[in-house]
């Protein structure tokens, strides 16, 4: 087997894997996979980049991502690093990983977001732009509370998180 093919067996694999904080959206789709190295001696390992730096899962997402790898019968070992020099952004969100989220009642992030500007979310149940913030501050640093005033649902919005320049 050819060393891409091995990678993208482990992509699929990780499809599978999902980010506890956010159920049924993969890892991979949140762009949080940065890197995969296949060694001679078939051992794994995988860079990510933390999401929001106040969601606290990343030893459960660590644990999740290795087993899932490991259970791959051609992988001796796999390590998983987090990178805290790399920066994650919204926009690294696949377009099928902000389905995901709509699915499950999360407006997805803005995108091409600029900061300072107004941020407008739509309600992920009917599109509607008439909502209105609840709470700034949701069940975890990186979501909001919003109601909509159209279908008077209310439905939680990720905040965008732009990728900042390493100086
Ligand atoms: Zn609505």
């Amino acid at each position: 087997m050819h060393k891409q093919q091995r990678v993208i067996e482990i992509k699929e694999v990780l499809k599978g894997v999902d980010d506890p904080e956010l159920p049924s959206v993969g890892v991979l789709d949140l762009g949080m996979v940065r890197d995969i190295q296949v060694d001679s001696e078939q051992r794994i390992e995988v860079t990510m980049v933390p999401t929001f730096a106040g969601c606290p899962a990343l030893d459960i997402i660590e644990n999740n991502v290795k087993k899932a790898i490991e259970e791959l019968d051609w992988v001796t070992g796999c390590s998983v690093t987090f990178s805290f020099s790399l920066k994650w952004s919204t926009d690294a969100i696949t377009q099928r990983g902000k389905e995901q989220l709509k699915k499950h009642g999360i407006s997805p992030p803005p995108e091409n977001y600029k900061p300072g500007e107004e941020w407008r979310v739509n309600c992920p149940y009917c599109n509607s732009s008439y909502t209105s913030m609840e709470n700034i501050f949701g069940p975890t640093a990186c979501r909001s509370i919003l109601y909509c005033r159209a279908c008077k649902n209310p439905f939680e919005a990720m905040k965008p998180v732009i990728e900042h320049s390493i100086t």
